[in-house]
C-alpha cells in the first residue's frame, strides 16, 4: 500500500459534531478528486442544514462554559494542539498534497504556518485584556471590559486548507468562542483531520465542529439566519463575500472577511533587479499562484523592464511541473478543471489584446489539471488579466515610467488587499508604502504573510484583520462599565 493509500484509509471523512464523528442526518456524501491525477481519492459525509443545527445547538450548550474557562486552560489547549500538528506535519502535508496540488515542500510550510496560528494564539489567550479611566470631568469611572462574541461560523477557502482555518479557530478559541467551520467542497480532508487532533489535544465536545458540504449555501444559510449564531468569518472570493455581508445583515452578525486580491508588484528602477527577482518567483509562484496576495500585476520600470522579465522567465521556465507528492515538483496542478479553464481564458483575453507570451501559456494535455507557468510581458491595460484575480501560474508584466504613473496603476483596483515593491531608495519607500490602497505592503520582500502580523485587505478586499494582536479582536465585544467616582 502506498504512503498516500495507507494514509487515505486512516483519515476521517464524516462530519465532526459534538466531539464525535457522525453521519449526515440525510445520509449523503460527496467525492473529494486529486488534482494532479482527476482520480477519486475520498467519499465525504455530505451536510445540509439539519446538521448544521445540531452543530449550533451543541456550540450553544458549550458556550458559556468554554467562555468560563480559564484563559491559561484555553492557552494550554492551543499550545497542546500546535504540538501536535507539527507532530503531524508529514501526514498533513501529504493530505493537502492530495486533495489541493500543492507540493510537499509547500504544504510542510503550510503546516508550519497554520500550526503557528494555534501557538500565537495559545499566546494571546492569556493577555485578553481591557481599560480603566477616569472620566475627564471626574464625576465617574470608565472600565471596558472585553468578551467573546459567542458562537461562530467560518467559511474557509480551498487554497490553503490548514491555514486558512487555524487563522479563525485559533483566535476563536483562544477568545472563548466556540466555532463550526464549513471547508471549502474540495479540500475537507484537512480540516476533518485538525479537528481530530484538537480533540487530542483536549478540546471539549461541542466547541468546535467541522460540516464538510457539496452545497454551501445549505448550511451557512440556516446558521446565518439562526438569531443564535453571532458572527460570520470568511476566506474567499469577493463575490461570496458580498452576499455573505447582505446575509449577515438580518442578525446583524459581526464580520470578518478575508476577500480577493488584486497584488501590484512594482519593481523601480533603482531595485536590487535580482532580489526583485526572485521576490517575484515568491510572490508569483508560491502555492502555484492560488493565494489572494499572489502578485497579479507586475509593473516594471521600462529601463529595466527586459532585464527583469527575461531573468524571470527563465526561473519560470525552468520550474518542474508535476504532482505535488512526486520528487523535485516545483509547480503542481491547479485545483480544479474550472479554475484551469479561468485562468486559460484570462490568459487568452490577454494574448488577444496585444500581450507578448514569453514561455508557457497553455494547458498542459494529459491527466490533472495542469497550467503550463507562463509570463506575458507588454500587457495591455485594458486586458482581463489586469483586473481580475489570476489564481494561477501567470506573471503578467507591463512597464511604466514615473512613480506617479505606477501607483496611479497599482490603485486602480477595487481591491485592497497585498502590494509589493522593490526599491533600494529609503525616500521612495515610505512614499510609495504609503501611496499605495492596500491592507499589506511588502517593501523588498515577496512573501509578507506571518501569524504576528495583521493579515486584511481595504476596499473591496476585506474587512478586519487575523493574525497578530489584532487578530483577537475580531473574536471579542467590548463592554463599558460605568462606575461612579
Ligand atoms: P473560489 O471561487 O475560489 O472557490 P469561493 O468564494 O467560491 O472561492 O469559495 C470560498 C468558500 O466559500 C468555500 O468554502 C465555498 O464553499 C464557500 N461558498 C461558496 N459559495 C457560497 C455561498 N453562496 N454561501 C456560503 N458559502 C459559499
Amino acid at each position: 500500500m502506498s504512503s498516500i493509500a495507507r494514509l487515505l484509509a486512516s483519515v476521517p471523512t464524516r462530519l465532526w459534531i459534538d466531539g464525535a464523528d457522525t453521519d449526515p442526518v440525510d445520509g449523503g456524501h460527496f467525492s473529494v478528486v486529486n488534482p494532479a491525477t482527476g482520480a477519486v481519492v475520498a467519499e465525504v459525509a455530505d451536510a445540509r442544514g439539519k446538521d448544521a443545527l445540531l452543530a449550533l445547538d451543541a456550540a450553544c450548550r458549550v458556550q458559556d462554559e468554554w467562555a468560563a474557562t480559564a484563559p491559561r486552560e484555553r492557552s494550554r489547549i492551543l499550545r497542546r494542539a500546535w504540538e501536535l500538528v507539527v507532530e503531524r506535519t508529514e501526514d498533513l502535508a501529504l493530505l493537502m498534497t492530495v486533495e489541493m496540488g500543492k507540493t510537499l515542500a509547500e504544504s510542510r510550510g503550510e503546516v508550519a504556518y497554520g500550526a503557528e496560528f494555534l501557538r500565537w494564539f495559545s499566546e494571546e489567550a492569556v493577555r485578553i485584556g481591557g481599560r480603566y479611566t477616569e472620566a475627564p470631568s471626574g464625576n465617574g469611572r470608565i472600565l471596558v471590559t472585553k468578551a467573546p462574541v459567542g458562537p461562530c461560523l467560518a467559511i474557509t477557502p480551498w487554497n490553503f486548507p490548514l491555514a486558512m482555518g487555524t487563522r479563525k479557530i485559533g483566535p476563536a478559541l483562544a477568545a472563548g468562542c466556540t466555532m463550526i467551520v464549513k471547508p471549502a467542497e474540495d479540500t475537507p480532508l484537512t480540516m476533518l483531520l485538525l479537528a481530530e487532533i484538537l480533540a487530542e489535544a483536549g478540546l471539549p465536545a461541542g466547541v468546535l465542529s467541522v460540516l464538510p458540504t457539496s452545497d454551501a449555501a445549505s448550511v451557512t444559510e440556516p446558521l446565518l439566519a439562526d438569531p443564535r449564531l453571532r458572527k460570520v468569518t470568511f476566506t474567499g472570493s469577493t463575490r461570496v463575500g458580498k452576499l455573505l455581508i447582505e446575509q449577515s445583515a438580518q442578525q446583524v452578525l459581526r464580520t470578518s472577511m478575508e476577500l480577493g486580491g488584486n497584488a501590484p508588484f512594482i519593481v523601480f528602477d533603482d531595485a536590487d533587479v535580482d532580489g526583485a527577482v526572485t521576490g517575484a518567483m515568491a510572490a508569483k509562484m508560491r502555492n502555484g499562484g492560488e493565494a489572494c496576495t499572489a502578485a497579479n500585476r507586475i509593473l516594471v520600470h521600462n529601463a529595466v523592464r527586459e532585464e527583469f522579465t527575461a531573468k524571470l522567465t527563465e526561473r519560470i521556465a525552468a520550474l518542474r511541473v508535476g504532482p505535488g507528492y512526486e520528487d523535485g515538483t516545483e509547480l503542481g496542478p491547479l485545483i480544479n478543471d474550472r479554475q484551469r479553464g479561468a485562468v486559460a481564458a484570462l490568459v487568452a483575453d490577454a494574448v488577444d489584446a496585444g500581450a507578448r507570451v514569453r514561455t508557457g501559456g497553455h494547458v498542459v494535455d494529459g491527466p490533472g489539471y495542469f497550467f503550463e507557468p507562463t509570463v506575458l510581458d507588454e500587457v495591455p491595460a485594458g486586458a482581463r488579466i489586469v483586473r481580475e484575480e489570476i489564481f494561477g501560474p501567470v506573471a503578467a508584466i507591463t512597464g511604466f515610467d514615473t512613480e506617479a504613473e505606477a501607483i496611479a496603476a497599482a490603485n486602480d483596483t477595487e481591491y485592497g488587499l497585498a502590494a509589493y515593491f522593490y526599491t533600494r531608495d529609503l525616500d521612495r519607500a515610505m512614499r510609495v508604502a504609503a501611496a499605495l490602497e492596500s491592507g499589506m505592503v511588502g517593501v523588498n520582500r515577496g512573501v509578507i504573510s506571518d501569524p504576528a502580523a495583521p493579515f486584511g485587505g481595504v476596499k473591496q478586499s476585506g474587512l478586519g484583520s487575523e493574525g497578530g494582536t489584532e487578530g483577537i479582536d475580531e473574536y471579542l465585544s467590548t463592554k463599558y462599565i460605568a462606575l461612579p467616582a
